[in-house]
């Protein structure tokens, strides 16, 4: 089987590894050209968003399908029935380089089944990056997973050649990791490389010539939690991701809702609601953007999010609703946690209090407020603005 045979062989199942993808709308399409110049290669480039909205093709695959260890969820679990595929290192390479040429792709995100254990692996994934580096001068966006067992040396060299590194957590806890994958040790394997590659970014810092992306503080690192069958809950998630984004620098957390793959331990279980993924996406970015603690979030009595309200509107309801805001005397920080009202509109609502009093939502609405969103949690110079409350 030539290179592109490979290729598609393992595109249906490169979904079960979300890599900064991006959705459809909300941002600049690729041009007809570069749509033309992915015929056949459907399911194998994915978009990841870049500065400006902009969606930057990407190839995502792996080096091999074939995978020793057995984690229940997974597709390219040792001993199912599975036809496997593998790429040589320069095989891949060229593959990549020739999609870069033609303009199909900006870039790749290239991970891996384990096979001959961890520091094989990642051996072939290095050389894959160092012939792309090396031989092709490949100038394109690097994402390069860290697997486990790497040893330290081994990091440093992805490390040098990716623009981005990711180890997959699976679960934040002990507990929840050993339903989902008993033979992964969740501190040693995948929480300390995590650490690591911080250290080694703190380490290496900006030293001329040591990272080969432009980035001179080393490249940004993001992780991935399955969501459901391990019975985690939703604070669990939160509290890891706030703990490693603290420690380790985590740029991203990608929660993937469960859906079970046929002829593993796990294929009888229920598929997680896309609603759980998207309330812990909100949830997260309320962390990371909006300056929230994670015990400051609305759980249930089990811990998780509700389902039925954006938890920012949750926690407003909770905190809000008897002790409004005052638009117009209140700090960053306070308007931040007011629904409807985001980083960029807080910026345009501290600039316009300058030249006067903000009276009216009409005045929010003008400023890209979602006003509505906002009215009953708020105060214009003392009063509640009027508001058409919502039916239930
Ligand atoms: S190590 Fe990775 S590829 Fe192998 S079974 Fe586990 S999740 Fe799948």
């Amino acid at each position: 089987m030539d290179a592109l045979g490979k290729l598609k062989r393992l595109a249906p199942d490169t979904r079960y590894e979300p890599a900064e993808e991006v959705g459809p709308t909300g941002s600049r399409a690729p041009s007809p050209a570069c749509r033309a110049s992915q015929k056949d290669l459907e399911g194998a480039i994915h978009y990841a968003a870049a500065p400006g909205g902009r969606r930057v093709p990407l190839l995502k695959t792996l080096v091999t399908s074939a995978c020793e260890r057995d984690c229940y969820y997974c597709p390219f679990r040792a001993g199912r029935d599975y036809s496997r595929v593998t790429f040589k290192p320069d095989e891949l390479a060229k593959l990549c380089d020739q999609l870069y040429r033609r303009g199909a792709i900006e870039g790749v995100f290239l991970s891996s089944g384990i096979a001959g254990g961890g520091v094989r692996t990642q051996s072939q994934l290095i050389d894959t990056a160092e012939i792309l580096r090396d031989r092709y001068a490949f100038k394109g966006y690097i994402h390069l997973k860290i697997m486990p067992g790497a040893e330290y040396d081994q990091i440093v060299r992805t490390m040098q050649l990716a623009d981005r590194v990711s180890v997959n957590l699976e679960a934040p806890t002990t507990a929840s990791l050993a339903r989902l994958a008993p033979h992964k040790l969740l501190v040693e394997e995948l929480i300390q490389p995590l650490l690591g590659v911080e250290k080694i970014r703190r380490t290496m810092g900006g030293k001329p010539g040591t990272w080969t992306n432009p980035y001179r503080s080393g490249p940004s690192q993001t992780t991935q939690f399955v969501v459901g069958p391990g019975g985690e809950t939703d604070r669990d998630l939160l509290r890891t991701t706030a703990y490693l984004r603290r420690k380790a620098g985590l740029a991203r957390a990608y929660f993937s809702a469960f859906n079970p793959v046929t002829d593993t331990p796990l294929e009888d279980l229920p598929a997680e609601s896309p609603v759980r993924e998207r309330r812990l996406y909100q949830s997260d970015f309320l962390l990371r953007d909006y300056g929230f603690g994670v015990d400051e979030l609305v759980f249930d009595n089990e811990g998780n999010l509700p389902h039925d309200e954006d938890p920012k509107i949750v926690w407003a309801r909770h905190n809000l609703t008897h002790a409004p805001v005052e638009i117009n005397r209140a700090d960053r920080h306070d308007l931040l946690r007011i629904p409807g009202i985001g980083p960029v509109g807080v910026e345009r609502i501290l600039r316009a209090r300058r030249l006067g009093q903000l009276l009216e939502l009409s005045s929010l609405r003008q400023l890209g407020v979602l006003a509505d969103r906002a009215a009953p949690f708020i105060l214009l110079n003392g009063q509640r603005p009027t508001h058409q409350l919502r039916f239930w």
